[in-house]
């Protein structure tokens, strides 16, 4: 039997198949042990019509292998085209992006030389979930869809992550004092799990100062726990203040699969130049050879590189005269590429005098000649066997709560300007067991009262509750009798959201004003 693990690689568009072709090199120089197996994903996907950039084939390569090396892809604008990156991580359940950022100083330039730390970011739901409509002619909406199990998943994901690599602090950012269902429940979430993780320290930010805070002080952050979109965020700033986003690779680990890539693009206006950092696309590949169990490699490839990095020999986003080896005249950076790219950039490139770092080739070829070696004035860095890998938690689905619906929202689209008069019209309507209680206009409350000062948009809110005393439930029947009667006045309805609480707690958020 083979003691080969067999993996699925795509070479992607831009400087994808450059990055892509060192870091195997490097990893198969080392002595990785693998069946490759190539699927084309990308531009040439999109082109031959598949409007999710990859091949139904492709699937079965993915599903069969359950580890993919992934170069960048380009993703066209507009067309009605997915994007693949969000597509694969929902198909294959690729919840936990796991985003380490390092700084390399002295030899990598950095504002930020103590920067240490891991962002662990909730990869499946969010308002990636994709599902957006225009509802006015004025308004458009896209949901943003939280589960507890999604929750759950991830939170659990970043203590034990913080637990298996002996980090100290998990830190959770969320804007839930604005996003009280939403990032609300997230935060709970944290709070409920982080406490049985009584070795490891816990600390939440509202994301905006938390992100300032990071930007400014990374040193004081550990591990970071956060929604999709902040994750998103976050990762490529605090990547870039770390040295470049050309250094940080990216693991997306779910209970079956797993994905792993550079953070970046990629970066068509440097493609085919020789010029391209592979570092990131290579730490993810040192990640994917964790997972699959040969950890000695990583830490081969690893320490090689950061052996590379502190001799000095630099690809032309961390190149920095003075710091780094000058290969001026000796690099294939200035010979290669010069000739014939002139119109794509390499100019601009030597006018910034980086013409002394090394071409993806050359410097593939420098981690090569130092596979064996072990850093001196980095930290080496060691890896673990497979299991002891970060354990993923089981869903464990909690008894239904008890659920009364006591109210419904109904969006309505209207190009008035007085609340009253739509008010009026609404009332009107006279539907049994439910009265209008208040109108609002883009979350803020604009009847019974409101300022004039208010700006008023074509898309309004009108809440109803039960006529009876607070909390009374009303039925779906009440719902469906307001949105005929709303038909027949000629209201232009959009939606209605239910009201519920859950064991006695309202589950809804009050309107501005209120
Ligand atoms: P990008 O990350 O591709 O590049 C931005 C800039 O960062 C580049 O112009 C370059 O100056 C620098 N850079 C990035 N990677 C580098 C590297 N390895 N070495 C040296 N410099 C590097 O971002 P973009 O230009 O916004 O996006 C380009 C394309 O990539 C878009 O089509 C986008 O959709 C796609 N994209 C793909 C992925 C992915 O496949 N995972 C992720 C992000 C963006």
């Amino acid at each position: 039997m083979s003691n080969k693990t067999a993996i699925t690689v795509a070479y992607g568009d831009g400087i994808g198949p450059e990055i892509m072709k060192a870091t195997l090199d490097i990893i198969q120089a080392a002595g990785a042990q693998l069946e490759i197996e190539e699927i084309v994903i990308g531009l040439k996907a999109y082109q031959a019509g598949y409007d999710a950039g990859i091949a139904p084939e492709s699937w079965e390569s993915l599903r069969r292998t359950k580890v993919f090396l992934k170069a960048p892809i380009t993703t066209p604008q507009g067309g009605g085209f997915k994007s693949l990156n969000v597509t694969t991580r929902k198909m294959l359940g690729l919840f936990a992006n796991v985003r380490p950022c390092i700084s390399y100083h002295p030899y990598v330039d950095t504002k930020h030389p103590k920067m240490d730390m891991v962002i662990v970011r909730e990869n499946e739901e969010d308002l990636y979930a994709g599902i957006e409509h225009q509802q006015t002619d004025e308004v458009v909406q896209c949901l943003k869809l939280i589960s507890r199990p999604g929750c759950e998943k991830i939170v659990r994901y970043a203590f034990e992550y913080a637990r298996q690599y002996g980090r100290k602090k998990v830190t959770c950012f969320t804007k839930d004092n604005i996003m009280k269902q939403t990032d609300g429940l997230f935060h709970a979430v944290f709070d409920e799990i982080g406490a049985e993780y009584p070795d490891i320290e816990r600390d939440h930010w509202i994301i905006d100062i938390g992100s300032a805070k990071m930007a400014d002080t990374p040193e004081d952050f550990d591990v970071i726990v956060t929604l999709n979109l902040y994750g998103d965020i976050i990762s490529d700033i605090a990547a870039q203040i770390a040295g470049s986003v050309g250094l940080a690779g990216s693991a997306n680990i779910g209970a079956n699969c797993a994905m792993f890539e550079a953070i970046h693009g990629s970066a068509p206006r440097r493609a085919d130049q020789n010029v391209a950092n592979p570092s990131g696309l290579l730490l993810g590949a040192v990640q994917m050879l964790v997972h699959i169990n040969q950890h000695e490699v990583a830490a081969k490839v690893h320490n090689a590189w950061l052996k590379t990095l502190e001799d000095g020999y630099h690809t032309y986003d961390i190149y920095k005269k003075g710091l780094s080896v000058d290969m001026t005249g000796k690099s294939a950076f200035s010979q290669d590429t010069l000739h014939g790219n002139e119109e794509k950039g390499i100019p601009s490139l030597i006018k910034r005098g980086v013409d002394g770092a090394l071409g993806t080739k050359e410097f593939a070829q420098a981690v090569i000649e130092r596979l064996g070696q072990k850093p001196v004035k980095f930290t080496p860095v060691e890896y673990k066997a497979v299991d002891s890998h970060v354990k993923h938690g089981v869903y464990v689905r909690r008894p239904a709560a008890k659920k009364d619906l006591v109210g419904v929202d109904m969006m309505v689209h209207w190009r008035g300007d007085n609340p009253a008069e739509l008010a009026e019209k609404v009332k009107a309507l006279n539907v049994p067991n439910i009265e209008l209680k208040f109108v609002s206009n883009r979350g803020i409350i604009v009847w019974p009262t409101g300022f004039p000062e208010t700006f008023l948009s074509d898309h309004w809110r009108c809440r109803f509750f039960s006529n009876g005393a607070e909390h009374t439930p009303i039925s779906h029947k009440d719902i469906s009798n307001l949105l005929a009667a709303a038909g027949d006045a000629g209201i232009d309805f959009i939606k209605t959201e239910n009201l519920c609480r859950f064991d006695g707690k309202d589950a809804f958020s009050k309107g501005q004003g209120q």
